[in-house]
């Protein structure tokens, strides 16, 4: 039955090399090094076709939140393909799992928010979160509302609009030009700052760089603030407690949209449903993907608030705006079995609570290692930074690429974590076990002896 032939993992890489590309990936070194190729997994682990079992740090990419092999989630996709595969909601249509899943989207997010628009990424939610803020500003006439403001460093996706609205720079630098209409301030990364002041007063000063800008622009012609909650694919950066009020308190006093990016912080991976509730924020619109299904179906999609959906709706007239596969029915009806998941067998508490602070302690004990200048984590989202020198807290040279050295090390000795520079990220699933936890830390003190006698070699 199954589709897929049966080949060594010899062949898989032949053919991988050959036709594959893949997402940013350097062609040339993967055609001399080769792809690892990932056979299927089980609750928190991974196997490779040589039989190497892994513990997945990441989750796949910081979504497989429940854990692999889940049967209920299989179940729940088999049983909606059969019953309605696909249809679309445009020209007045909807079918049960999309709208069954927008009203409980509704009541696991904070009260403003009682609409959702699906999309089947984050890129595309955040593509249509564009499209969302600009038309928002024209219907209330006042057009001249464009610029979105983001931070340095930020990951909203890799479409052209994500790629513009996002902050990296390497990402950025390709297939200009650009959207027009993003400006980026300086991210709440006290690690990487010169570290003068203490992180709280910090935190303050990052976020006021949000009015520094809005002045500069001008606010008649600022849109929104768009922030991660923390941000991920830039290195898990924590933002000091105070940084959140004081960006809300900008956003509100300027009359700005505020909006979360809770593609990653989203469904609990902080401990609470989402990033702003963990922060205490009230986002007119959030953006949200990967941890929505788990991961095992592509979903998507934006909240948006009653402030922006009133003014869509009552001025809006028709929106010029959708995906083929916004609302799949199969994608939706695993959300609702991902969301059943999380209430059943309370995922949200067990990372706030209880497997979150237990890793969290363990986490900081890495601190101790010789090459580890800081730990952080919230939730099950965290850091370690990679350091030269322990007391100055001097880095190692970015061309010696430690951190990916570290990731090699990792992967070969039977952990995920991913490397962003030489910060080392993880984001291990919700349902880690004590003991998993603790094999997570011993195989992480290990690979960190490893890429230290590596980087001094
Ligand atoms: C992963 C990510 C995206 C993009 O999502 P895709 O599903 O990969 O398109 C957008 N924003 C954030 C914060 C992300 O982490």
């Amino acid at each position: 039955m199954a589709a897929v032939e049966k080949r060594s993992r010899s062949e898989w890489q032949e053919l991988d090399s050959e036709h594959y590309l893949h997402p940013f990936t350097d062609h040339k070194d993967l055609g001399r090094k080769k792809s690892r190729i990932i056979t299927h997994a089980d609750g928190v682990y991974i196997y490779d076709a040589d039989g190497n079992k892994i513990l997945d740090g990441m989750s796949g990419l910081w979504c497989v939140n429940g854990g692999y092999g889940r049967h209920e989630l299989v179940e729940a996709a088999a049983a909606q393909l059969r019953e309605l595969p696909y249809y679309n909601s445009f020209f007045q249509c909807a079918h049960p799992p999309s709208i069954e899943l927008a009203t409980r989207l509704t009541a696991v997010t904070q009260p403003q928010f009682n609409r959702v628009f699906y999309t089947g990424s984050g890129s595309e939610a955040v593509d249509t979160m564009i499209r969302i803020v600009r038309r928002y500003w024209e219907l209330l006439d006042r057009p001249e509302k464009k610029v979105m403001i983001a931070r340095v460093n930020a990951y909203h996706g890799s479409s052209i609009g994500g790629t513009s609205l996002g902050g990296m720079k390497l990402q950025r630098a390709q297939g200009g030009p650009l959207v027009p209409g993003f400006e980026h301030i300086e991210q709440p990364y006290w690690f990487g700052s010169d570290r003068k002041m203490p992180p709280e007063e910090f935190g303050r000063w990052a976020a006021r760089q949000l009015e520094k800008k809005i002045q500069e622009i001008g606010v008649d012609k600022v849109a929104a603030f768009v922030g991660e909650p923390i941000q991920g694919a830039g290195g898990v950066i924590i933002p000091p407690e105070s940084y959140w009020p004081e960006i809300q308190r900008i956003c509100d006093e300027y009359g700005i949209l505020l909006i979360t990016d809770e593609v990653i912080c989203g469904f609990g991976r902080l401990g609470h449903w989402f990033g702003a509730d963990r922060y205490g924020v009230r986002p007119d619109l959030m953006t949200f993907a990967k941890g929505v299904t788990f991961g095992y179906l592509p979903l998507g999609g934006v909240m948006v608030g009653d402030r922006v959906a009133d003014v869509l709706i009552d001025k809006g007239g028709e929106f010029f705006h959708g995906y083929t596969y916004s609302g799949h029915p199969a994608s939706c009806a695993v959300a609702l079995e991902t969301l059943n998941i999380i209430e059943r067998e309370k995922l949200i508490e067990r990372v706030r609570d209880d497997i979150g602070p237990y890793l969290q302690k363990k986490w900081a004990g890495l601190a101790e290692h010789p090459i580890v200048g800081e730990t952080r984590m919230v939730g099950l989202m965290g850091a370690l930074e990679l350091v030269r020198d322990k007391k100055t807290l001097e880095r190692f040279d970015p061309n010696k690429g430690v951190g990916t050295t570290c990731r090699n090390i990792c992967v070969a000795n039977g952990i995920v974590m991913r490397a962003v520079g030489d910060t080392m990220v993880a984001a291990p699933p919700f349902v880690l076990t004590r003991t998993e936890a603790d094999e997570m830390i011993e195989k992480a003190w290990k690979c960190l002896d490893l890429t230290m006698a590596a980087a001094r070699a």
